[in-house]
């Protein structure tokens, strides 16, 4: 068999990137890993290539440096490229946003350039549905007005339209634009998972450290939102899932015409009180939570119209809130017990 060309993932040893890793070698691709470890350890490496019993190249270095990527480019016959590296929190995105555009906008200017440069026009962007900012209604279709409310959806916002005017001054460019909602749990092995640097702002990370008993209760921001149970409803993704999506879009490749916009979502809302609840299941114990006032910035409710993905990636989400539970309070006891 000829040895497959490689694909290179930014931010690959990050929590999405080092679940698609593993799904990408589980599907036969050969893979160029790039990270710096800003927001990830090196040991999460020698747990990608126990899971996908397969190795890959590991670089590391910025993606978003110019000199870099063209050695990398030079080095490798890569044909297509999965771009996760970047920063990703809204709050502190506030707090410094020259830094946001610098690293998720300017250094996707470098990526785009260097790929430009190498022949390969081949991409698969991490997006986000924060880019729909407060919709109109839901299910969220992604050709919804786009409205971001901080600086870290519209660097966003900036790169989808960054690829779209690219796709359209040249052929032969195909970019999927994945919009993420919200993406939780961790590999069921309880090897690979979301590993915050500091106290984690979500949902599902802020349960999983009170239920380990590291933090004492959970606030509930929010009780009187315009949803089924007043609390904040949102449309959460196994990460699996997502990563299997991952795999399903680069093999679509070659069917997009320019760049396109996909959601990936399973187009089911949950409220904070049914997560609550599924992950108390999950734990077999009550996990203590209180009512707080409503988080600034927040919607009340958010969820995808996944038919998009379905009709052009032939992907959609398998796995139920249970197994998101059950899956992400397996990587928090392995992470406490130091696995
Ligand atoms: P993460 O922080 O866990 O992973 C990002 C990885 O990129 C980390 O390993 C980090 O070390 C690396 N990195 C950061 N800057 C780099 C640079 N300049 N050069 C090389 N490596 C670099 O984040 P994640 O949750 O896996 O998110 C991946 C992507 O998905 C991000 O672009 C994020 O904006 C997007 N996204 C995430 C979510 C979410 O809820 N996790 C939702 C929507 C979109
Ligand atoms: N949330 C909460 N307590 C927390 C963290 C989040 O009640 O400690 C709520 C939040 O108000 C929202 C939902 O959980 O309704 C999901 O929040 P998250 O930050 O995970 O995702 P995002 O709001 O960015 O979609």
């Amino acid at each position: 068999m000829p040895t497959p060309t490689p694909i290179l993932v930014t931010g690959g040893a990050g929590f999405i990137g080092s679940h698609t890793v593993v799904e990408l070698l589980g599907a036969g691709h050969a893979v160029v890993v790039l990270d710096n470890f800003a927001n990830s350890k090196p040991s999460v490496l020698e747990r990608m290539r126990r899971l996908a019993g397969r190795d890959f190249t590991f670089v590391e270095g910025d993606a978003h440096d110019a000199a870099c990527l063209a050695a990398l480019f030079q080095h490798h016959p890569i044909t297509a490229v999965l771009h996760f590296a970047g920063l990703k929190a809204v709050g502190e995105s506030t707090q410094v946003p020259l830094a946001y555009y610098q690293h998720n906008v300017a250094g996707t200017l470098n990526l785009l350039e260097a790929m430009r440069g190498a022949g390969c026009r081949n991409l698969v962007f991490s997006s986000s549905a924060t880019v729909y900012g407060d919709p109109a209604q839901v299910p969220i279709r992604e050709d919804f007005p786009r409205s971001a409310a901080n600086p870290y959806g519209r660097s966003k916002t900036m790169v989808e339209d960054i690829c779209r005017d690219l796709a359209l001054s040249e052929p032969g460019w195909h970019i999927a634009l994945l919009r993420y909602f919200n993406p939780v749990g961790a590999h069921p092995t309880g090897l690979l998972g979301e590993d915050p640097a500091s106290i984690p702002n979500n949902l599902m990370p802020y349960l999983l450290k009170v239920a380990a008993g590291q933090h004492p209760f959970l606030e509930v921001f929010g009780q009187d939102y315009a949803t089924p149970d007043g609390t904040g409803v949102r449309d959460y993704l196994h990460v699996v899932d997502l990563a299997q999506g991952h795999v399903a879009a680069l093999n679509a490749l070659p069917r997009l015409d320019g760049a396109v916009p996909i959601n990936l979502g399973t187009g089911r809302g949950c409220s904070v009180l049914e997560m609550i609840q599924a992950m108390e299941k999950a734990v077999g114990r009550p996990i203590p939570w209180r009512f707080a006032p409503r988080r600034p910035g927040d919607i009340a409710i958010y969820y995808a119209d996944p038919a998009l993905a379905r009709e052009i990636l032939g992907w959609e989400a398998s796995r139920d809130l249970e197994t998101m539970c059950r899956d992400g309070w397996t990587w928090a006891q392995s992470e406490a017990a130091g696995a």
